[in-house]
């Protein structure tokens, strides 16, 4: 089978694993905090925090934000639970907005409609590894004294004019889990350019207390720290991250170029002015295909081809968010393409030739 996703660990993510579990000190410590200075670099933030995971950096950085009682947040419904489940921990409504076909994010003529004046925050998705359509969302942001938190959970070192994702927002956050393109098992990253936004942060993370002074709780916090043999393994893929992307890029243009010719198949947009670094590599596909994206992927699962579907259903029609009253046909967009979407592999281990095989599987289905 080849993998819709496989992390990178080689000789160096394992001696460095090991260096850590030498050294005694296996929480948070040293290797946690050159993780950190690597995110900030990469990122050009002032500051980026190291998290147990995506869902507890976007938390923190929810918290961090002053999201409490009531507060309405807008988000996209075709994204990852936990994009959306932190305004619900700090008791904020979650206020969706559908997204755009082009890119797969949030889109912004469809904001302003949902703003009142208990509105809050923003929290645009970098969706698949691209940056959302920041302008237009910050110009919107701006007017309303809204702030902005980037999920950028699947982008790590996608840009847009020049700029890196994690800084398109007042806080961003990633994912470090065992299937996004930095990943260390289970992790994460805040980053930001505001010290204030930073200090709440690091306090949520280590129960409420200031990182200077020890057993002093100056407001309630939780344990949301990394480990250094989590850390370990980021640092040493992140001095990797330019072949982690080339990889993926290359990829997806070999995908692009067989595939877009094939009849109802849809291939992703590269938006003006960003760097895309294909988290995945998602196809739409559509009716003039003849076949069902369920039985193209059944025929590709059945050819050894790891494929899979982000997301088979978008999440104001789960149980959870029904409750909260959204309904079928609240989000057109969202809906149709949670039918369409299958996302192919492109992970560093994918090579040309596997490449090859699954467009030609794909041209053989849709004739058959
Ligand atoms: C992976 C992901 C998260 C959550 O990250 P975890 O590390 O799994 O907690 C949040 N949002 C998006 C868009 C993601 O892809």
């Amino acid at each position: 089978m080849i993998p819709i996703s496989k992390p990178l660990i080689e000789e160096e993510e394992i001696n460095a694993v090991v260096e850590v579990l030498k050294s005694g000190m296996i929480a948070q410590g040293p290797k946690t905090a050159e993780l950190e200075a690597m995110f900030a670099k990469l990122c050009g933030t002032k500051h980026a925090i190291a998290f147990s995971n995506g869902t507890t950096a976007i938390h923190s950085g929810v918290r961090a934000l002053g999201i409490t009682d009531g507060d309405e947040v807008i988000t996209v419904p075709f994204t990852f639970v936990a994009t959306a489940n932190p305004v619900l921990m700090e008791r904020g409504k979650v206020v969706f907005v559908d997204i755009s076909e082009d890119d797969f994010c949030i889109d912004p003529n469809k904001i302003e409609e949902k703003v009142t004046d208990r509105t809050k925050a923003i929290i645009p998705v970098d969706l698949f590894g691209q940056v959302y359509k920041y302008k237009e969302v910050k110009e919107i942001a701006d007017k309303h004294n809204l702030k902005i938190l980037e999920d950028a959970c699947q982008a790590v070192g996608a840009t847009q004019d020049g700029n890196t994702a994690g800084s398109f927002g007042n806080v961003g956050a990633f994912s470090l889990y065992a299937t996004k393109n930095i990943a260390t098992g289970e992790g994460g990253m805040l980053t930001t350019n505001d010290d204030e936004i930073a200090r709440q942060a690091k306090m949520f993370r280590h129960h409420g207390q200031d990182e200077a002074v020890r057993y002093e709780y100056l407001a309630l916090g939780h344990n949301y720290r990394l480990t250094d043999l989590a850390a370990a393994l980021g640092v040493e893929q992140m001095k990797k991250i330019d072949r982690i992307i080339n990889t993926r890029v290359g990829n997806a243009s070999l995908y692009t170029e067989g595939l877009s010719s094939i009849e109802g198949i849809i291939t992703p947009k590269i938006m003006e002015n960003n760097t895309h670094v294909f988290h995945q590599y998602t196809i739409r596909v559509t009716e003039q295909y003849g076949k069902t994206r369920d039985e193209l992927m059944t025929f590709l699962k059945e050819n050894e081809i790891g494929c899979g579907v982000y997301y088979p259903k978008p999440l104001h029609l789960h149980e959870h968010f029904r409750k909260m009253g959204y309904k079928e046909g609240d989000f057109p967009v969202s809906e149709k393409l949670s039918k369409e979407v299958l996302s192919l592999p492109v992970n560093p281990f994918v090579t040309e030739e596997n490449v090859e095989f699954i467009i030609e599987k794909v041209k053989e289905f849709s004739k058959k």
